[in-house]
This record gives structure tokens, sequence and C-alpha cells, in this order.
């Protein structure tokens, strides 16, 4: 389990999922769900990630009806304002409320061919307007064979780091890009290995107090029934979630692991 004093951390990436309507439908009733499980956000916190087109009914919704869901964007430029177009800053984003934005995801890493400065960029450019970045590392099953479990998450969060001043609040998930979408989870003991050395690369780069207090979330094929045993480590600190945060019943029950954690 997270060691005292760091507050897991569900969040679920809808990816290129819902638009504005369905969003507004889809957060009520995860909201209802959650009230009804008696859900206490201050033992485990939820954040949603919804496209960028839905994030100003989700503000309203969220706002409007003081619901404690924390949200955020799937991406930010690492560019203040100005000719590029498609892009969305992180002053917009803090404009509407984000608290968090997810960076590095490995979907952008890969389609769009994301560098490690470029994600270092955005990381920095999130932190200047106060959003927390929440850094996606992880290797391939190429990576995993050529260097082991942990060369390629370090080195990737190293570069992501580079330009984060001491002291800053930041969220990292460590998610094999073998186990995303693929319904094979790594193992506890695999996510265990790798966010304690994920610790010890923060611990280097910005200290040994950030490091104790900053999330390590685990990724790829999430679901309620194996958050538990991955939320037994100590070294993991919550789940980034990607097809389960689709359905309300499933992310639901990932949210509220504590009631299953010993089961
Ligand atoms: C993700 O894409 O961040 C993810 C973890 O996806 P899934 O849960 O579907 O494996």
């Amino acid at each position: 389990m997270a060691a005292v004093g760091r507050v897991p951390l569900i969040a679920g990436n809808w990816k290129m999922n819902l638009d504005h309507l369905q969003s507004i439908a889809f957060v009520q009733k995860l909201a209802w769900s959650l009230k009804d499980a008696h859900h206490d956000y201050a033992t485990t916190e939820v954040a949603i990630f919804p496209p960028f087109t839905d994030l100003r009914s989700v503000q309203t919704l969220i706002s409007a009806d003081k619901l404690d869901l924390a949200f955020g964007g799937q991406d930010v430029s690492a560019e203040e304002s100005g000719a590029f177009t498609g892009e969305i800053s992180a002053r917009f984003l803090k404009a509407l409320d984000s608290s968090y934005v997810i960076i590095g995801h490995s979907e952008r890493r890969t389609l769009h061919h994301e560098t490690d400065d470029e994600i270092a960029r955005k990381v920095a450019a999130a932190i200047t307007h106060g959003i927390v970045p929440l850094i996606c590392v992880g290797e391939t099953a190429a990576d995993l064979e050529e260097f082991g479990p942990s060369a390629v998450p370090v080195a990737q969060l190293t570069a992501a780091l580079a330009r984060v001043p001491k002291a800053t609040d930041v969220v990292v998930a460590y998610e094999p890009v073998w186990a995303i979408g693929s319904g094979l989870a790594a193992t506890p003991e695999q996510a265990e290995q790798v966010a304690m050395a994920l610790r010890a690369v923060i611990s280097d780069v910005l200290g040994a107090g950030v490091a104790s207090a900053t999330r390590i979330l685990y990724g790829g094929s999430v679901k309620a029934a194996n958050i538990a045993s991955l939320m037994r480590e100590p070294n993991v600190d919550g789940a980034l979630v990607g097809g389960a945060s689709l359905d309300i019943a499933e992310f639901s029950s990932i949210v509220r692991f504590l009631k299953h954690v010993g089961t």
C-alpha cells in the first residue's frame, strides 16, 4: 500500500472516446455510483482525462454539482501561444480548472513521435501554469527483452524531469507498453520493481522528500480484478486506467479498491 502521506490516485484516461454530451451523462453516473457506494475521496483521489472538447462541459458540471472529481487534459503543448495549429496550451487547460495533464503517454510517443525533450518541455509548461503533470513512462516488449524492465522507464523519467524545479508536485505513471490494452497486466512484483526504480530517479533528481511524496501509478490492463493486488505493493500509489475507465461499474470498483484490498 502507498506510504503514509501519499493519497492513492485512480485516474481514468478516456482517450478519444465520449463526446461532450456523452461526457456529461457519464460523469453524472460515475459520481452517483461513487456516492451510492459512500466513496471517501479523502482516502482515494479520482481523476478523469476526457478529450479536450469535453473539458468545458466536465468543468461546468463538476463545479455546479460540487463533485470531488479532479480532471485534466490528455496532452498539452510545450508552447505558450501562437502559430501552433491544433495545439492546446497549459494556460488554456488551467483556465478550465484542470488539476492534472497526462504527458508522454505511449500512444503519443509512438503515434505522434514525441521525443523525450518535447516531453520535458511539456512537463515544464504544465508546471509553469500550476498543473500537475502526470508523466507516463514504460518499455515496449522489445525493450523489455533487450534492456530488462527498468532501464527504459528510468531513462524516460530522467529525461522528463530535466526541466522540473526542485520541490515540484508530479505524478508518474509506469505503463509497460506491452500491457496497455492487451489484457495482460504486469504482475504486482514487476510493477513494484519498476516503481521502486522510478522513485530512486525522483530522489536523485528532485530529492528524497519529493520522492517520498510523489505518487507513482501503474497502468496497463488494470481491472477491478487485479487492482487490489497491485495496490498492495508499497511503491504503487494508484493506477492509470484506459479501457476500464469507460465502464462505470468497473471503474468505480477500481476506485473502491480499498474495499477489496484484503480479498
Ligand atoms: C492507458 O492507455 O493508459 C491504459 C492503461 O490503457 P488500458 O487500461 O486499456 O490498458
